[in-house]
């Protein structure tokens, strides 16, 4: 699916990058470029880049970088054609019908019938529930004394008790087994060729995602059936790590914390109770995803969670991952054994707020209780335990503030004086030298890939010759763009190349934009914002000198693995000879 791209250009040149990321974060001038705080990754000196002249950011910290389309796909998680029909939106550029192929055509119309069977199968739930058929639904609802005005927000629906009802129901609409088999909503009969129903007897809880778009089901039993809780599948549209129960509401609340509580439910009553920055996980673990999500929107989070087991593991598991999107974290424990919603019942609106704002502590107090509770700090061998593994956790924490404080703290409660606790700490801080990291493949990290030599050469020439027009005759003797065996570079490279052979001048920014993805964006523009810087010309020299070879070794190996052509094998052997031969005068100029 793309756009010409003369069109991609006048869209990228009438969104000024510092303007359209000026609205995100804080830019200050600083020379000809501005610095802000990275979005990110967490830090508190600025060393984020907007270059003017470039079109272009770059984050000396995390290494993230692009043009102004990579930095909206990154910061609203849009894939490339919805960050052109987003910047094109904010120049009041219209788009035409982007050119399609019979595969994305296909995947489309799949995605967009998904999408309306999600909506048809809501209305269908919601007049269940105001039918005769959704009594006891609707008697659950009053119990919990959930206003209807919420009900209706929250678009709250029935599924009915027969096993094959909204099945038939779509079928009516003129849906296909084939798309329906993919929604989610169906199931296939294990005898027959038909389909029943995923959802029966349920109090239904449609799921949307951050565009207001149904994409799931999250369904409760009405009486005792197993499980409690059942949700959607993944399907095309769905993907429960990538989403959060409310966040669609929650986003536009435009408070500076959002609080994440366990259930729909709870969702509900908070709302009802009168906060609308309110969401909860779709019945998994917290991910990556989930926190960088969150970080959009705000800078911190109040983690809500029951006083059980499974709320406490739950809690412990989320911290790190949150931490490491550099979210703050507050986390209130609810007295008793109660859930929020519950606890609202019981004690009021007021009495809760008044736990939010005074009744939270940090992850790292929450911890420290945690550790308390499990050690006997009466007894001399439950004090070392303590001391052990709160030690552990202290050395980990980033800032040498909050360092300090709770060294202190652990310190005080452990009986020792802190001297001793700082000795013990140095002695962790040697047989883990490595710093504490979430170990997981996050988001953020899967678009730093390994940076070998010959990476690293191919990238350095590209740059070189980027900044450094002269160096093109000379170069062009011994490589050529299908040299560059990374796919990117070799685009990048035949971009350069037909600008020089045509003496037209080359842009960055420009080249960044023709690539769609956001892995392809980062790494093209990770040549741009590169900078390298030698010592003499004579060291400038041979260094070229040994990455011209090392990339065109790479190249002849690499197109000597796939031919099994004669005739192109003596053709590689003889580019072999020329490489042994290439001697450093071309450099001279
Ligand atoms: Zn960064």
């Amino acid at each position: 699916m793309y756009y010409p791209t003369e069109l991609i250009e006048e869209i990228r040149f009438q969104n000024v990058i510092e303007d359209v990321i000026g609205e995100y974060i804080q830019l200050k001038k600083r020379g000809s470029s501005y610095f802000g705080l990275c979005p990110f990754h967490n830090e508190n000196t600025p060393s984020f880049s907007v270059s003017p002249d470039k079109q272009m950011y770059y984050c000396f910290g995390c290494g993230a970088g692009g043009n102004v389309y990579t930095f909206i796909m990154q910061m609203e998680n849009y894939n490339f054609v919805e960050a052109v029909k987003y910047l094109a939106d904010r120049a009041h550029i219209s788009l035409p019908d982007p050119e399609m192929s019979e595969q994305e055509k296909e995947k489309m119309q799949l995605q967009q019938q998904l999408l309306e069977i999600h909506v048809e199968s809501a209305r269908y739930f919601y007049s269940n529930l105001h039918s005769a058929r959704g009594k006891r639904a609707l008697e659950y609802l009053n119990r919990r004394q959930m206003d209807p005005k919420y009900q209706r927000m929250f678009g709250l629906g029935y599924a009915n008790i027969s096993r094959n009802d909204l099945y038939q129901f779509l079928l009516n609409k003129g849906y296909t087994d084939r798309v329906l088999s993919q929604s989610g909503l169906v199931i296939p009969e294990k005898r027959t060729t038909g389909y029943f129903d995923r959802f029966f007897n349920r109090l239904m809880f449609p799921i949307f995602d951050v565009h207001n778009r149904i994409i799931g089901f999250g369904g409760r039993v009405l009486g005792d059936g197993e499980p409690k809780y059942l949700n959607s599948p993944e399907t095309p549209l769905f993907d429960k790590g990538k989403h959060l129960y409310g966040l669609n509401i929650a986003r536009t609340a435009r408070q500076d914390q959002i609080l994440i509580v366990e259930g729909y439910m709870d969702v509900i009553a908070l709302h009802q109770a009168g906060f609308s920055n309110v969401v909860a996980s779709l019945g998994t673990a917290f991910t990556p995803y989930h926190a960088q999500l969150l970080r959009r929107y705000v800078r911190e989070v109040v983690l809500i969670y029951d006083s059980d087991d499974a709320g406490i593991r739950a809690a412990l598991r989320a911290i790190p991952i949150l931490e490491e999107y550099g979210l703050g974290i507050k986390i209130l424990k609810i007295p008793g054994k109660q859930d929020p919603d519950d606890y609202i019942k019981t004690n009021g609106t007021e009495a809760f707020k008044e736990l939010i704002h005074e009744h939270t502590c940090s992850s790292m107090e929450f911890e420290i209780n945690l550790m308390m509770e499990k050690y006997n700090l009466e007894d001399p061998e439950g004090k070392i335990g303590f001391i052990r593994e709160a030690g552990q956790r202290l050395i980990k924490i980033k800032s040498t503030v909050a360092q300090e404080i709770y060294t202190q703290e652990v310190a005080k409660i452990g009986g020792i004086p802190i001297e001793s606790l700082k000795k013990e700490m140095l002695r962790y801080q040697k047989v883990q030298p490595e710093p504490f990291t979430y170990h997981s493949t996050t988001p953020k990290k899967q678009l730093l890939e390994k940076d070998t030599g010959v990476t690293k050469a191919q990238r350095s020439l590209l740059y070189l010759l980027f900044t450094e027009p002269r160096l093109y005759p000379g170069l062009k003797q011994y490589l050529q763009p299908q040299d560059f065996i990374d796919q990117v570079y070799e685009q990048v490279a035949d971009y350069i190349y037909t600008a020089y052979e045509k003496n037209e001048k080359i842009d960055g920014a420009n080249i960044v934009a023709r690539f769609s993805s956001l892995e392809e964006q980062q790494k093209a523009s990770k040549i741009f914002t590169g900078e390298v810087h030698f010592q003499s010309r004579e060291q400038k020299q041979k260094i070229i000198y040994d990455q011209v070879k090392l990339v065109k070794q790479a190249s002849i190996e690499h197109r000597s693995r796939k031919t099994k052509d004669l005739k192109e094998l003596q053709g590689l052997i003889e580019e072999k000879r020329q490489l042994e031969r290439m001697n450093i005068s071309w450099l001279d100029g």
